[in-house]
């Protein structure tokens, strides 16, 4: 058997494309342009290059982006400062602190001081607190968890009753993803690296969404036949033909598993493309929700 291709990338510029139709709309009913403020501290590349693509799809959608940026050395105070001014700015509808932060700082406090009606990375401790509880609905989702469910979602896979198991129980992905599934009525078994037994366990799932940063750890023989599967891995790899040197790869072992599994993600082009498309996605309902 091969499994469907859950293709992020076609389904990511359809969110897109909506985004930018919904700015639209917005505008000409006497609504704000939507505005997204992004904190970056510190010279991490990849958090540079992240800040950058986000940046550029603001633009490429009618948001305007405000990119600020701190030196690595510089302190809680000032970084709290700049989220409060970034609150209190009426133009600025989201605010994206660009995580990890620098050693030394508090991420917790600085997440805390976002004003939770421009929390569109989802991450402030309300929002998260919410996801946990029966009955409350977050403002905001974080982004990838939220692509994954969508991911699974548009290739048709039943949540309700289903065993999901995710493997990964980092704050960003790994347990906002669980939560969002047990929303959803699955019965969610969380993996992590104490796990004993992660390949038994992931036998067993009829959802199975991979966030541990492992190159093709989880092996064909580990897909239960007809499972759904979500790869939010995104490692690189040697890869001496390629350009580069390298190559990504997912946590997933793709040509393994897509003989067992009913869908899944590749990676690049799966669950990657949709965390921007989400961050957007937010921002836009941010912007509709000031004018209201
Ligand atoms: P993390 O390092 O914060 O967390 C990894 C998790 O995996 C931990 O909970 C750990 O307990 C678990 N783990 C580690 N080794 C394990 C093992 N041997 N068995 C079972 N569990 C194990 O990583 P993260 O930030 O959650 O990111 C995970 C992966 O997702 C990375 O490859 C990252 O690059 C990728 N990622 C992709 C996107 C995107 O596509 N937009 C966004 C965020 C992260």
């Amino acid at each position: 058997m091969t499994a469907r291709l859950i293709d992020g990338k076609t389904i990511a510029a359809d969110i897109r494309q909506e985004v930018g139709e919904g700015v639209e709309e917005l505008i000409a009913a006497g609504g704000p342009r939507p505005g997204l403020a992004t904190v970056l501290v510190g010279e991490n590349p990849a958090s540079q290059t992240y800040v950058r693509m986000k940046r550029k799809v603001c633009g490429e959608l009618g948001i305007e982006s405000f990119g600020h940026e701190l030196p690595a050395d510089a302190s809680q105070e000032e970084v709290e400062k700049l989220v409060k001014e970034l609150n209190a700015d009426p133009k600025v509808h989201g605010i994206l602190v660009q995580l990890p932060l620098p050693a030394g700082l508090d991420e917790e406090a600085i997440l805390r001081a976002i004003d939770i009606e421009k929390d569109v990375d989802g991450f402030h401790p309300v929002n998260i607190g919410r996801l946990a509880q029966k009955g409350r609905e977050p403002l905001f989702v974080p982004c990838t968890p939220a692509g994954c469910i969508t991911l699974l979602k548009k290739a048709g896979a039943e949540l309700e009753g289903a065993n999901a198991v995710v493997a990964g129980r980092s704050n960003i992905v790994g347990m906002p993803a669980a939560l969002l599934l047990v929303k959803e009525n699955a019965t969610v078994t969380i993996c992590h690296s104490r796990t004993r037994d992660l390949a038994s366990v992931c036998r067993e799932a009829d959802i199975l969404i991979a966030a541990i940063g492992r190159p093709e750890m989880i092996r064909g023989d580990w897909i239960k036949p007809g499972a759904y599967v979500i790869d939010v891995g995104i490692n690189r790899v040697d890869d001496p033909e390629a350009k580069r040197g390298y190559r990504l790869v997912g946590d997933v072992a793709f040509d393994e598993a897509k003989e067992i599994a009913e869908a899944i993600t590749p990676v690049p082009g799966g669950v990657g493309p949709m965390t921007i498309a989400g961050l957007m996605q937010n921002t836009l309902r941010s912007a509709r929700r000031a004018m209201s």
